[in-house]
Formats: structure tokens, sequence, C-alpha cells
């Protein structure tokens, strides 16, 4: 559902994605780890064409990602993206920020949206929370509204950008459960995080990337466990 093939991104003079490749399959979870600054943030913006690239190519469900615009459009409603932080509507209530999409882009009336809305809020398990503002949630009630948005699209597949280093550490938990819950149900996940517990037990696949370019793909057991690459067993030594 998601191929990209030797894509090559520069920031001026600077190669930040250095020739990347990856297949992800329809309900497949990748995680993505490496060190800051490695590129993980920009190839995954990519998929969604919130970044350029200049040479390679995307494909993303058959649409090959381009300039054009009537094609970005597509991708964006696709592709959904949950980032590190929230990003929510702060003048907006916690269903006011999940209805905008549907009715805007989706032209659905409001009964219908705000239905949704509320199958969404009950789904990452926050349903109380309707009527409240983004400022008077927990950090992660707030991630967990940013994930109902992203999801009210009905994309095909969800891009996360590290969804739980803003968090406190008792919120993280609740934020990777809605995400493991989400993978069980089939969802076609890219996920960007150090999280290894979530890594081991939901990834189908671990990618290492390094200096704008993927080092070592390996199932969870094999990367935590027995990596080939020095470069994994050195990144895995600093945050293990
Ligand atoms: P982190 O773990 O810190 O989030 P990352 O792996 O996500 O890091 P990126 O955010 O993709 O890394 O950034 C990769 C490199 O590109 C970094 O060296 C960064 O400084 C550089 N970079 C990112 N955005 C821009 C930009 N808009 N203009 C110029 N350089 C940029
Ligand atoms: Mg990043």
């Amino acid at each position: 559902i998601i191929i990209a093939e030797e894509v090559h991104k520069w920031y001026g003079k600077f190669h930040v994605l250095q020739g990347v490749s990856l297949t992800v399959n329809r309900g497949e979870v990748v995680v993505l780890m490496g060190p800051s600054g490695s590129g993980k943030s920009t190839f995954i913006r990519t998929f969604n064409a919130l970044e350029e690239y200049q040479q390679g190519k995307i494909i993303i469900d058959g649409i090959t990602l381009s300039h054009d615009l009537r094609n970005i459009e597509t991708i964006r409603r696709e592709v959904g993206m949950v980032f590190q932080q929230f990003n929510l509507f702060p003048h907006l209530t916690v269903q006011q920020n999940i209805t905008l999409a549907p009715t805007w882009v989706r032209r659905w009336n409001k009964a219908k949206s705000e239905e949704l809305a509320m199958q969404l809020l009950e789904r990452v398990g926050i349903l109380e929370q309707a009527q409240k503002y983004p400022g008077q949630l927990s950090g992660g009630q707030q991630q967990r509204v940013a994930i109902a948005r992203a999801l009210a699209m009905q994309p095909k597949i969800m891009l996360f950008d590290e969804p739980t280093s803003a968090l406190d550490p008792e919120m993280v938990r609740e934020v990777l459960d809605v995400m493991r819950n989400l993978a069980s149900d089939g969802m076609t996940m890219v996920v960007v995080t150090h999280e290894v517990g979530f890594a081991r037990e939901v990834a189908d696949r671990v990618i290492l990337m390094d200096s704008g370019s993927l080092v070592e793909s390996a199932t969870p057991d094999a990367f935590f466990t027995n990596p080939k690459e020095e470069r994994t067993r050195k990144f895995l030594s600093q945050i293990l």
C-alpha cells in the first residue's frame, strides 16, 4: 500500500534522504527508529505530501505522489497523521475538532459528522470529554483526540511521528493502547517511536534509519535480540 523507491531529498546542500526504499503492505505495522536528525520525520512526511522529494518515486495505494494538487488532496484523505505536538484547534471543542474534516472535506451534514465523532471518541476511550476544549484535557487525552481526528477522514494509512514523546510517562500507555487496538483492527501504520515495548509487541517490522538511509529492517525479535548491523547494535545500546 506504500511503495517508496530510492527517494532522495535535499535541504539546500544537505542530503537528508539518501535513496530510501521501503514497501509497506496493507495491514502492516512498521516501526521506524533512529538517532535524532537521521531523517525519520522527513521520510514519513513524504508519504502524505507534507514534504516534497527530488528523486525517486512514492506510490500510495496505487496513486503516484506528484506535484499535482488534486492528487495531494486524495493522498491527505487516505493518509492520516499524528504528531508529537497534538496540534488541536484550541478554540474548538473536542467534538468540533473531529467534525471539522468530515463536514468540510467530505461535506457530511452536522448530525452525521457528530455521530462519527462520538463513535471515534468512544473508540479512543474519551467519550465523556466531547464538549470540553483541548486545554481542559491531559496530554494523553489530547493525543487521543488527535488520533480520533485523523481517523475521522477514514484513512487507509496512519502515520505517527513520536506520538508519545511529549507525554508524561503515566499517559504514554493510554495512547499506546489506542494505537495497539488500531493495529489489531488491521490499520496500516508507520510509527516513529522509541517505545521498545510497543515495537516488540505490535510491529511486524522494525527499521533503523541513520544519516538518511535505512540501515536494517527485521522482525522485532531479530531486531532487538540479534541485530545484523553494527550500527543497529550501537543504537540499541544507547536506548535499551
Ligand atoms: P528527531 O528524532 O530529532 O525527530 P528525525 O530523524 O525526525 O529527528 P528530521 O526531522 O527528519 O530527523 O531531520 C533530518 C535532518 O534534516 C536534520 O538534520 C534536520 O536538521 C534537517 N532538517 C529538517 N527540516 C529541515 C528544514 N526545513 N530545512 C533544513 N533542514 C532541515
Ligand atoms: Mg523527527
